[in-house]
């Protein structure tokens, strides 16, 4: 008798089996919705040209070699990363009481944030957006924060299925609600799944409940430039947070902006109210990455440091992440003008103003079993679609399907 009969099965990771059988679909017409990666215009993953300099550079660089990096990760890109997140002049880095910790991208930086909130500050509860970074039946920041040691994670309303928009009023209610010293979970642009971001006055409302409820505030950002094309605009919740003085940490994610997925590059920041509390919080943060994997590895980081810190080709990166936005943005809108041109019934709007790689779109569980089955279109259940994976030549194919769809079955079987 094994040992391992006692251990119980679990559901796949469902946004991984939905790509698994698109790719293993034979249909000429196929149409992937579902992952969260950058195509192009021909359906293909994309490696930023400027990604390919700094690997070129980088091999032929003989001063670098394979030696372990500290537990911290490589100072020169955590810098850079903490830098490109709250700006040059942010008041926290000038005064030095900003820092990174280098992350396996933008999961492990919420993991070892999480561990060190639990385990060295005490913080018990977790406040996770409802809904937020799902994977169907597996939600990551759920999955996360548990294994992280929280046994007290919540939810918060945040999406207004009727009106397709963000429930700005549920949000500040339940947030009111929340016990002192509660983690507040806030993506910083592009809300994973629903494609809505607050507006700058409701973030300012966000931030005088934190205050004066006295919660703390854990910023997760995938998607800085990926979103609107701008660095400072994408990360303007993160900057007014530190010109009102706040404390908080932030999960930073190199996978959608460098394109460097599989490198599992990130950064963890940390904003303190003062510098002479940083030397007990690096220590600590040590720890926690020497018990979980012991040091990060040091590829994506010599990448997104190399380009970084050389002006030619951050403006490279600079047009790659133009380019990548702008083609997501011009996806929306010719979908929801294809949709509109059909006369779908419903207010197709929410479309193009959402942000990101993400829309909601509102399609029931109903309509997308259809959607995959008779049409070969693939995406998760609760409707989000990934707008990377439309193009001009499938966006009308999409549109038509989503059209019949939702002519046809109206309600939610
Ligand atoms: N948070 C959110 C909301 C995300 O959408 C993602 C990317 N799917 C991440 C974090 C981090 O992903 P990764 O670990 O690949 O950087």
């Amino acid at each position: 008798m094994s040992c391992f009969s006692c251990v119980e099965s679990a559901p796949p990771v469902a946004i991984f089996a939905l790509s698994k059988a698109y790719r293993e679909d034979p249909h000429p017409k196929k149409v992937d919705l579902g992952i969260g990666a950058y195509r192009t215009n021909e359906a293909k993953p994309w490696v930023l040209p400027v990604v390919r300099k700094a690997e070129e550079a980088i091999s032929k660089d003989e001063t670098l070699n394979h030696e372990y990096l500290g537990q911290l990760g490589m100072e020169s890109f955590t810098q850079l990363a903490t830098r490109m997140l709250l700006g040059e002049d942010s008041p926290a880095v000038q005064e030095q009481r900003a820092f990174g910790v280098q992350s396996l991208s933008g999961t492990g930086a919420l993991r070892i944030g999480s561990e060190f909130l639990r385990k060295c500050v005490g913080f018990k509860t977790v406040y996770v957006s409802k809904p937020s970074w799902l994977c169907l039946r597996s939600a990551n920041h759920h999955l996360v924060l548990k294994n992280a040691g929280f046994t007290d994670v919540r939810t918060f309303r945040y999406w207004d299925g009727k009106n397709r928009c963000l429930d700005f009023d549920g949000m500040l209610e339940d947030l009111a609600q929340a016990p002192k010293d509660s983690v507040i979970i806030l993506h910083v642009c592009a809300h994973n799944p629903t494609g809505v971001d607050p507006t700058i006055e409701q973030w300012e409302k966000i931030a005088n409940v934190i205050e004066k409820k006295h919660l703390f505030p854990f910023f997760d950002c995938a998607y800085q430039g990926f979103a609107s094309g701008d660095l400072v605009k994408d990360s303007y919740s993160v900057r007014y947070f530190v010109s009102r003085g706040f404390e908080f940490l932030c999960a930073q994610s190199f996978a959608k902006n460098f394109g460097l997925y599989c490198q599992r590059i990130g950064n963890l920041t940390f904003v303190a109210k003062n510098a002479d509390v940083l030397t007990n919080v690096k220590a600590q943060m040590a720890l926690i990455v020497r018990g979980n994997y012991s040091n990060p590895p040091a590829h994506g980081a010599r990448i997104v440091s190399h380009v970084l810190s050389d002006s030619q080709l951050n403006q490279e990166w600079h047009d790659c992440i133009k380019l990548m936005s702008g083609r997501i943005i011009q996806m929306r809108k010719a979908l929801r003008d294809k949709l509109e041109e059909l006369k779908t019934p419903g207010d197709w709007s929410h479309i193009t103003s959402q942000i990101g790689m993400f829309s909601y779109t509102g399609l029931t569980p109903n309509h997308v079993r259809h959607l995959v089955d008779d049409y070969h279109i693939y995406l998760p259940n609760d409707g989000r679609i990934s707008i990377c994976g439309l193009n001009t030549n499938n966006v009308e194919y999409v549109a038509q399907a989503f059209n019949d769809v939702v002519s046809k079955y109206p309600d939610n079987e």
